[in-house]
């Protein structure tokens, strides 16, 4: 009986297939987001000493109460932002596990919810399984600011969410504390309408800028459900710890699902990563810093190369624009880059329903000083081969 897929046209994530791709020719791997450089050894201790001392059976379901202690003190240290630990915080199995929990507990069948292009590729089939449909919304670069004559357009009896994303994966901006007042204020009247927002990055931004959380605004607080990573805050992404924070009306629900999808997370995990916290309760306070230095390595190395490089905002990635380069579409550059220049980038326009023409490549540089190097090497040597665009019409 032939099966009938509940997913029919989503294949393998496109940052699976091209770390598959640059495995396989042995490319410099700027695609998918994460670090190739050691973590503290002090974190690794905490995990290996919780698990020596025999913390190896199920947690709490919710997180583990120190992590979740450890959380909210992050979380008011960081942004001022106050959480309850008891009913409003949840440890996930990472962002996605939170942000896939939050879309069962919330989108019913034939609920729409507002997603903005390019869109991090998790959400919309997360919406989908919950029988939901996205109307997603394009944002245009180079600002990729939200566009809230559309949130107001888009609004229906049936919108139940809108997710956001700040600092934004892959557009590499940074959604402001104006940014938040537009979509509270596009908001004011649709009381049923609740907020997801993707978070992770919450440290990592650049240039003086500083994260406005929706957890922080006080309109959008209560219909709010936060993400944020410990993969990206301490460099641990095969770790699979996060969090999900949310008023305790919306908390219950989300912890109904959770304790159906993941259950609860390892537990050595949680209680080395509190310890940690606990030690080195700023740890997290360096990041702007110290992926700033990584970021601007990167754009120096390209200058006068032909890529263009618009200054990351926030995340531990970069958009490198190969306009002057070529002209063709982004998916099949990367296929050249990876094949000509042994170098792995992410294209941006899959991240769009409707793909448009961009010409721009996403490159992580939360990498050593050497792989950033190295690929800022092959990457001018590719540019140098390519013959100059000429001016469109
Ligand atoms: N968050 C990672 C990125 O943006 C990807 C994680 C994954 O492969 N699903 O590159």
């Amino acid at each position: 009986m032939p099966l009938r897929s509940k997913l029919p046209d989503v294949g393998t994530t496109i940052f699976t297939v091209i770390s598959r791709r640059a495995a396989e020719l042995g490319a410099v791997n700027l695609g998918q987001g994460f670090p190739d450089f050691p973590i503290d050894p002090l974190l690794a201790q905490r995990v290996a000493e919780a698990m020596a001392e025999g913390r190896n059976q199920y947690a709490h379901g919710d997180g583990m109460p120190e992590l979740r202690e450890a959380i909210v003190t992050k979380l008011a240290r960081a942004h001022g932002i106050a959480a309850d630990p008891q009913d409003g915080v949840t440890v996930t199995c990472g962002g996605t596990e939170a942000l896939f929990s939050a879309i069962q507990a919330v989108v019913h069948p034939g609920d729409e919810v507002l997603v903005f292009d390019p869109a991090y590729d998790s959400y919309e089939p997360a919406v989908r399984l919950a029988g939901g449909h996205c109307i997603r919304i394009p944002l245009q670069p180079p600002s990729f600011a939200l566009d809230f004559d559309r949130v107001r357009a888009s609004l229906t009896a049936r919108t139940r969410l809108v997710i956001l994303n700040t600092p934004h994966n892959p557009a590499c901006v940074v959604h402001d504390r104006a940014a938040l007042d537009g979509l509270a204020e596009a908001l004011r009247g649709h009381d049923d309408v609740l907020v997801l927002s993707d978070e992770v990055y919450e440290h990592v931004l650049f240039d003086g800028r500083s994260h406005a959380s929706v957890l922080a605004h006080p309109q959008l607080r209560e219909r709010a459900f936060a993400v944020f990573s410990f993969g990206k805050t301490l460099h641990v992404t095969g770790w699979r710890v996060g969090c999900c924070v949310a008023a305790p009306r919306l908390m219950a629900e989300f912890r109904k699902v959770h304790q159906f999808n993941t259950f609860t997370i390892a537990t050595p995990l949680q209680l080395g990563i509190a310890r940690y916290l606990g030690e080195r309760p700023a740890s997290w306070s360096q990041l702007g810093e110290f992926f700033g230095r990584k970021r601007d390595l990167l754009a120096t190395a390209l200058e006068g190369s032909g890529w263009r490089v618009p200054p990351s905002q926030g995340t531990y990635f970069q958009l490198l624009d190969y306009s002057a380069l070529a002209d063709e579409g982004d998916v099949e550059f990367a296929e050249r880059l990876l094949r000509e220049a042994g170098e792995a980038l992410i294209p941006l326009s899959p991240f769009y329903r409707e793909r448009p023409r961009l010409r721009l490549l996403r490159a992580c540089f939360a990498k050593r000083d050497e792989t950033l190097e190295l690929a800022a090497q092959r990457l001018r040597e590719f540019a140098g081969r390519c013959a100059p665009v000429r001016a469109r019409a």
